[in-house]
C-alpha cells in the first residue's frame, strides 16, 4: 500500500504476477473506506491482503467510484458485492446498464480475449441495480470521508468518468491520461470499441480545467509533471491515430496491419524501457487491440 495524502492510499493488484499494472486506489478514514477501481476478480484476493494490511477489510467499504466498467478496473465489482451487498457503486449512466446485466460486456470481451479471458479477468457477476449511484459528470459526492468532482471524460470509453478531490490535488483519472508504467512512455489505450480522439481531448481539457497537481492513473500510478503528461497523451495519441489511419491504405489483412502496428510500438517502446516494463504495457493495452480500436474509429468515419 502506497500513501497518497493521509487517509488516501493506493495498493498495486500485481495482476497476473505484474507490478505496476493495475491499481486500486483505497480512501480511508473514520467514516468508511471507499474504493476506486476494485481491479479484476483474479485480483481480489490481493486487495483484501492489501486492504488487511493496514487494519481494513472489505466490510468496511461503504463505495466502489469506477471511473469505467472495463474489466481491468471493474471485473470484481459484482464479486465483491455478493458477499457485500451494502456497498454503492458510482457509475456513469452509460455504464450502469452493463453493470446490472454484464452479458454484453461479457460477450464483447470474450470477443477481444477469447479463451485467455477467465485467466485474465475471471468471474464477471451483475451489481444489483439498487446499489447503483448513477452519475452523469457534472456532480460532487462525498467517499471515505472526502469530496470528489465528478467529471464525464469519454475517448477511451462513453462511459467514462474522473474524479478531482481538491484537498490533496489529486485527480483520479482510470484510462483517461494514458498508460505509463514507472514514468516510461505515455501510451493512449485505444481499444474497441469507443475511441473518440474529439471526445478524448476535450475529456483531457476538462481534467485540465481542475488544474490538479497530479494525476492518478490505474496503469500505473501518480504523476506530477501534469501538464507535460497530458501533452505527451496528445501527442502519442494523435501519433498512433495517424500510423494506423495509413496502415489502413496498405495492403494485407487487418491480423497483419494490427501486428505490423504492435510490433511498432513495441519497438518504439523497447528505446527507452526494459522488456519487463514494455511487458507491463501489453498487460494493460495490448497493442494489436490499440490498433482495433482506432481502425474502428476511422472507418466509423468512413476512411478506407
Ligand atoms: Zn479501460
Amino acid at each position: 500500500m502506497q500513501t497518497l495524502a493521509t487517509g488516501l492510499s493506493y495498493l498495486d493488484l500485481h495482476f497476473l504476477g505484474r507490478p505496476h499494472a493495475v491499481a486500486t486506489v483505497v480512501i480511508h478514514d473514520a467514516a468508511g473506506v471507499a474504493l476506486i477501481d476494485p481491479g479484476p476478480t483474479t485480483c481480489l484476493e490481493t486487495l483484501e491482503q492489501g486492504l488487511q494490511r493496514i487494519g481494513l477489510r472489505m466490510s468496511d467499504v461503504r463505495t466502489i467510484l469506477m471511473t469505467h466498467i472495463h474489466l481491468d478496473h471493474a471485473g470484481a465489482t459484482g464479486t465483491i458485492l455478493r458477499t457485500h451487498p451494502e456497498i454503492e457503486v458510482v457509475v456513469h449512466e452509460r455504464g450502469a446498464p452493463h453493470m446490472i446485466a454484464p452479458e454484453r460486456l461479457v460477450e464483447s470481451a470474450r470477443r477481444l480475449w477469447g479463451d485467455d479471458m477467465d485467466r485474465l479477468w475471471g468471474e464477471v457477476l451483475p451489481v444489483p441495480e439498487r446499489q447503483l449511484r448513477v452519475v452523469r459528470g457534472e456532480e460532487a459526492l462525498v467517499a471515505g470521508g472526502r469530496t470528489f468532482q465528478v467529471a464525464y471524460t469519454p475517448g477511451h470509453a462513453s462511459h467514462h468518468v474522473s474524479y478531482f478531490e481538491a484537498s490533496s490535488g489529486i485527480a483520479f483519472v482510470g484510462d483517461t491520461a494514458g498508460v505509463s508504467i514507472e514514468g516510461g512512455y505515455v501510451l493512449p489505450p485505444t481499444p474497441p470499441p469507443d475511441i473518440d480522439l474529439e471526445l478524448w481531448r476535450e475529456s483531457v481539457a476538462r481534467i485540465e480545467a481542475w488544474s490538479p497537481s497530479a494525476l492518478f492513473m490505474t496503469h500505473f500510478g501518480l504523476v506530477t509533471a501534469v501538464r507535460t503528461h497530458l501533452q505527451s497523451l496528445l501527442d502519442n495519441l494523435a501519433a498512433t491515430a495517424a500510423m494506423v489511419r495509413v496502415s489502413l491504405e496498405a495492403p494485407g489483412t487487418d491480423e497483419e496491419r494490427s501486428a505490423r502496428f504492435a510490433e511498432h510500438v513495441r519497438r518504439e517502446m523497447r528505446r527507452g524501457m526494459t522488456d519487463g516494463q514494455v511487458e507491463a504495457y501489453g498487460l494493460s493495452a495490448p497493442f494489436h487491440l490499440l490498433w482495433l480500436g482506432l481502425a474502428r474509429y476511422w472507418r466509423k468515419r468512413g476512411v478506407a
